[in-house]
């Protein structure tokens, strides 16, 4: 059975439970974070940190365990599952309340954690998206686990037999439903949205753009329309989960040649060093 961890003691995920008057139950009020783990270590543990504490202000709450507390938490979770490669997933609200829109005056927040095993893929994949008109509030730099908007849109794309939807808001890409977004122009130069309320500011994103610092081609931070996608070699995804992948057919177009993405491969490979992943 599977570990994780709720205000404090380690339980069986099957096990746990929070209040029904949660206020993550009831308003869907809660931030949460998601970390790689490649080779039974977190991967860039201090910067998901750091959006951590960005997103506790943002709620008005302080972080209920310091930075070290954390790192035991999380080495913790990964030896009691014996989990090699994954994702852990933190969860922290307001806690249990009567139902009232005001915040209430004191509370004890919530706090769970829980590691989800998946395979190490070293391979870049290519995937299939739709473009969508972004119908999320203005609050995305927020990391909240209200996720009704993105979820409906994923599942469009879904049932367009795509893998992800890319935002457009105002006629400009925002970002994907659950992915930060770069595309690669004709000429090589590589952009991406910049950092606003319109989007998450990705982890991947950020170890992305640090990377073609050291590579030599700096990423572009700019408002990007909507209509360069369909001119651009390449269109790539990315997060925590999976890392970078590239769009072969954006809507009804193939996007580049629909097979090579050399800038995406070179990115790719040097990412899966950086976790450890590839030699
Ligand atoms: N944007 C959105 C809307 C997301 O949900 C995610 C993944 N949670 C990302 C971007 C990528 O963020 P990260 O690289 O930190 O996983």
């Amino acid at each position: 059975m599977k570990e994780c961890y709720l205000n404090g003691d380690y339980v069986d995920l099957a096990d746990a439970k929070v209040s029904v008057l949660d206020r993550g139950f009831i308003f869907g009020e809660g931030i949460y974070e998601v970390i790689g783990v490649h080779s039974r270590k977190p991967f860039a543990l201090s910067l998901h940190l750091e959006r951590l504490d960005l997103n506790l202000s943002e709620m008005g709450l302080s972080n209920p365990l310091s930075s070290e507390a954390w790192s035991s938490l999380i080495s913790n979770l990964i030896s009691r599952n014996g989990c090699a490669f994954g994702t852990i997933y933190i969860q922290i609200t307001r806690g249990k309340a009567p139902r009232n829109h005001e915040f209430p005056k004191a509370s004890c927040p919530t706090v769970f954690v829980m590691i989800s095993e998946s395979a190490a893929k070293t391979e870049l994949e290519k995937v299939i998206a739709i473009t969508a008109e972004d119908e999320r509030w203005r609050g995305c730099h927020i990391k909240t686990t209200s996720l009704f908007a993105n979820t409906r849109l994923r599942n469009l794309a879904t049932s367009k037999g795509a893998a992800e939807a890319i935002l457009q808001y105002g006629g400009y890409l925002t970002e994907g439903a659950s992915s930060s977004v770069f595309i690669v122009s004709n000429d090589g130069v590589i952009y991406t949205s910049p950092l606003d309320s319109n989007i998450l500011p990705g982890i991947t994103r950020e170890i992305v753009i640090r990377l073609s610092v050291s590579m030599g081609v700096p990423v572009i931070e700019e408002k990007i329309e909507i209509s360069r996608l369909r001119t651009a070699n390449e269109i790539w995804l990315t997060n925590t989960s999976f890392g970078i992948r590239c769009v072969s057919r954006l809507d009804e177009g193939i996007v580049g040649d629909g097979q090579q993405y050399e800038v995406a491969q070179r990115f790719h490979k040097q990412l899966s060093i950086e976790k450890g992943i590839m030699p």
